[in-house]
């Protein structure tokens, strides 16, 4: 099948690196909740636009070929494509780790067990606070934070490595040393908290979430002090917020370098955010093999490597270390992808941050949850 695919011309401007390790499949952008800090584009894929099953099969095979040894079923919630076991024994056949990033509200023991079956590694839950009214408000789904509880019993009975996702905000933040509490108590390996990343929904709802600088402070002490008490018990994970930086993260470890997602509509994308940089004309695995895209397509070349960066991270020492931050970020504040990092300190944009202490410290306005009909008043996506 891949014979009948168009190859994009072979000459790239920038060598591509060895392949990732790592690729995130979004299989769906339906999801029962509606988090208002929800990663996927503001204008999301309907049900109809998603790819088949066959192509699925085809881009998990490419990707064990070009060396990806790890694949991240995710959504929207994966959990609502009907042909899940299908897919999740495809990506196990091929020689891929299988990790199910899932809200869980969808599973139930007989349905986790036909996973397990079918070549289930890993799940990865995602929570929204540790009591339920405020969970299922976040989440905008009544009953989901029972139902959560319900799985993580069942990842752990069935014997299946888990991992417990907070996305943290200013209105969860307080609650953090009892999250960690309840992943022991879960016995989950692992627990990852993220402070929210401000692109999409999360910038539209960025006065509601934002932290302010003593709840991040308070955080990042109880996170340094877990992860000495629990060394060997529970790995802990800490994405740090932005707004509060001097310096930004290396984003995705680079543009192009390490990562790439495949969103439901088979568009391949160097981050998870990047459909929220308007001008750029993605390519898709319906027309392009995944080693041709991620070696020549223009879109990966655009911010590969540094010879695309502006001073002053042109001749910063660390442009080799966080690669000039996010473009997403830079986009979102700045209209230009281009343009450093406003993270970066040393951007002339860095005062754009500043809003983080200001709107952290008012009233936080409601949510506006997540929908398929994109943001109030957006137009709606038709293919
Ligand atoms: S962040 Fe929330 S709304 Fe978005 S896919 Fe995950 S569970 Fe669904
Ligand atoms: S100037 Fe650029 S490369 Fe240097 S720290 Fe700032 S964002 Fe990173």
């Amino acid at each position: 099948m891949t014979a009948e695919l168009a190859p994009l011309p072979s000459k790239p401007a920038v060598a591509a690196p060895a392949p990732p390790l790592a690729m995130l499949c979004e299989l769906s952008h339906r999801c029962p909740l509606q988090c208002p800090y929800c990663s996927n584009p503001t204008n999301l894929d309907a049900g109809g636009t998603e790819i088949d099953t066959a192509t699925w099969v085809r881009v998990f095979n490419e990707a064990a070929a070009m060396g990806v040894l790890q694949v991240h079923l995710s959504g929207g919630e994966p959990t609502a494509r009907k042909d899940l076991p299908e897919l999740m024994r495809a990506a196990s056949d091929a020689g891929l780790y299988t990790n199910l990033i899932t809200s869980g509200v969808l599973l139930d023991g007989a349905k986790l067990a036909v996973l397990v079956d079918a070549g289930l590694n890993h799940v990865q839950l995602s929570m929204q606070d540790v009591e339920a009214p405020n969970a299922d408000r976040i989440g905008g789904y009544a009953g989901g934070h029972a139902k959560k509880l319900e799985l993580a019993r069942w990842v752990v009975e069935a014997g299946v490595p888990l991992t417990i996702n907070f996305v943290v905000h200013r209105q969860n933040l307080d609650s953090l040393e009892r999250m960690i509490e309840m992943c022991i108590e879960f016995g989950a390996q692992r627990l990852e908290v993220a402070h929210v990343q401000y692109y999409g929904w999360a910038l539209a709802n960025r006065a509601s979430l934002m932290p302010t600088r003593e709840q991040l402070e308070r955080a990042t002490e109880i996170v340094d002090a877990a992860r000495i008490r629990l060394k060997g018990v529970l790995m802990i994970d800490y994405v740090v917020p932005d707004y509060y930086a001097h310096r930004p993260k290396s984003c995705m470890g680079g543009w192009g370098r390490q990562f790439l997602n495949v969103t439901p509509a088979g568009k391949v994308l160097p981050c998870h955010a990047a459909e929220s940089l308007t001008g750029f004309d993605f390519p898709n695995v319906m027309d392009h093999s995944l080693a041709d895209i991620w070696a020549n397509s223009e879109v990966f070349q655009r911010f590969r490597g540094t010879d695309w960066m502006p001073e002053p991270c042109r001749s910063c020492d660390r442009k080799e270390i966080d690669w000039g931050g996010c473009r997403c970020q830079a986009f979102a504040l700045t209209g230009d992808a281009a343009r450093v990092d406003p993270a970066c300190q040393l951007s002339p944009d860095h005062a754009l941050l500043d809003v983080a202490q200001i709107e952290s410290g008012s009233e936080p306005p409601p949510y506006i949850y997540r929908r398929i009909g994109g943001l109030p008043g957006a137009p709606v996506k038709v293919g």
